[in-house]
């Protein structure tokens, strides 16, 4: 069920451009570089040169045909390119090429997880493949605009959802889920810092049971909490123009994350207004078996599949798995330290789940890293591990010995030995320490004896520091409540 507004239902549909990871454009060679100075990425095809013919890239293909199995749709046997005809500055052949009547993938669904811990089936309409525009720069100077043509022809996946979301919450969670589904594919590095995930949201509202209200469209919305916001803004604002008597017009706005709000572009063009038609230099694209037969045989394990291993096969919570999943190198560290543990993993795997998910993870966090950058190798974890579960070390020790193994880099094993913290099971060294602390604290001890039993922590702490913390806790709890009176 969804939740309501004010008695409003929120409906929202979401078009995702993701730019597809290859080394060249959609229909030329240039780089697709990051970073580069302006206009370097350039052919005479990108920058639309009378006479310039596009050859089409076939590694987009293949990209956008693994997408599309990524997220169970058709692979369409035949697609088509059209041109859609529109003159903006930093689009110099006045038309973008794209597939808007064949499509290369058709009738997708993503899974997305709600806050109950239910799931939740999102339709995708369509994935086509398109070209990318170039950039038009007014800041840099008072009195013209500068064009940077290195985008122009990079290739994009637009993944076009059906208006099945009903929350920002969900459109949140939506995006989570695809990036994720590209990431471990590969076929889109994902970056949205980079500008190679691009949403645009779709959004109305509607009474329950009414027909969909008229949309608003926000355009090149660039991180996951600015579409939160964006959504959650334009939600307000649409019930605010209709509760004052007022209507939505279709158009497009954008977000200005500064001031948290959406502002009018412009009102929006119908695919009439472009004037599409097939692209006459370009060959509809053919599919044969084999090719899709070869590519289905390439796709890596998906992040639903991986989640369900993860809390068969590891026997892991599910919010565990939820988190390990997400990025495919971290799933990847995850498996090869269970490996690396010389315990099973029924008895390893949580272990090693909750050492990366407090301790290592709020490193990354702290340091903005990611767990390729970070020096602590999947054996150091795995030994760790293995020091607490062989009894060498306590849960309390270890974090310390982490710790070390950040600061110096050592192994786990090194800085146990070196700084003598293999905790201390001899009974008869635990009994004297004990002993100890009892003929020291014996106005404790009659207190204890008279009925205060929640003194016992204070023994054992009392002894654990005799130990210099490294004593075993469960040996001290025992021979402590043999030993108190
Ligand atoms: P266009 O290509 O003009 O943007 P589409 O019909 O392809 O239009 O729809 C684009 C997106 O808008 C899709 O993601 C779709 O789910 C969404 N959408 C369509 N109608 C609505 C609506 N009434 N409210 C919210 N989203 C909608
Ligand atoms: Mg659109």
């Amino acid at each position: 069920m969804s939740r309501l507004i004010h008695g409003w239902e929120v409906v929202v549909g979401l078009e995702v451009h993701a730019q597809v990871a290859t080394k060249a454009k959609l229909f030329s060679s240039s780089p697709t570089d990051f970073g580069s100075d302006p206009n370097t990425n350039v052919s005479f095809y990108d920058a639309a040169m009378p006479g310039m013919l596009p050859v089409l890239n076939g590694e987009v293909v293949n990209q956008a045909i693994k997408t599309g199995f990524g997220i169970n749709a058709k692979i369409n046997r035949i697609s088509r390119f059209d041109r859609k005809n529109y003159f903006y500055p930093d689009l110099p052949a006045g038309y973008q090429i794209s597939q808007l009547f064949y499509p290369i993938v058709s009738d997708g669904v993503v899974e997305i997880n709600l806050q109950d811990g239910s799931r939740k089936t999102i339709g995708v309409e369509r994935i086509h493949i398109e070209q990318d525009a170039g950039k038009s720069i007014h800041d840099l100077s008072p009195t013209c605009s500068y064009i940077d043509l290195n985008r122009s022809g990079v290739p994009l996946m637009e993944i076009v959802s059906k208006p099945d979301m009903r929350s920002s919450y969900e459109a949140m969670q939506y995006v989570k889920k695809l990036r994720a589904i590209l990431k471990y594919i590969g076929s889109c590095e994902c970056n949205m810092d980079r500008g190679n995930l691009r949403v645009d949201a779709n959004v109305s509202v509607r009474k329950p049971g009414e027909p969909f209200g008229n949309r608003v469209e926000v355009k090149n919305i660039n991180s996951i909490r600015f579409l939160g916001q964006a959504i959650d803004y334009e939600v307000e604002r649409q019930i605010d123009v209709i509760g004052n008597g007022g209507r939505i017009v279709q158009e497009t706005r954008l977000f200005d994350s500064s001031f948290c709000e959406t502002r009018s572009m412009r009102s929006k063009e119908d695919a009439a207004d472009y004037r599409y038609f097939p692209d006459p230099d370009l060959k509809p694209v053919i599919l044969s078996d084999e090719r899709i037969e070869k590519l289905k045989a390439e796709m890596p394990e998906l992040p639903d599949v991986k989640h369900e291993r993860f809390t068969k096969e590891y026997c892991l919570p599910e919010s565990d798995a939820d988190v390990l999943i997400e990025e495919k190198t971290v799933a990847n560290y995850f498996e090869k330290a269970v490996k690396a543990s010389k315990f099973k993993p029924q008895e390893s795997a949580k272990l090693i789940a909750n050492w990366m998910i407090v301790e290592l993870f709020a490193v990354l966090n702290k340091n903005g890293q990611t767990i390729e950058d970070i020096e602590f190798p999947v054996e150091h974890i795995a030994k760790l591990v293995d020091l607490i579960l062989d009894k060498t070390i306590s849960g309390k020790i270890a974090k310390t010995v982490f710790a070390k193994v950040i600061e110096c880099g050592d192994s786990p094993a090194k800085i146990v030995d070196d700084l003598g913290l293999v905790q201390i099971q001899d009974e008869s060294v635990i009994t004297s320490a004990i002993d100890k602390v009892i003929q020291a604290n014996a106005s404790q001890v009659e207190q204890y004896k008279a009925g205060k039993v929640q003194l016992f922590g204070f023994f054992v702490g009392q002894v654990m520091r005799e130990l210099h913390g490294k004593g075993n806790p469960e040996m001290i709890n025992k021979i402590l409540q043999k030993r108190l009176p």
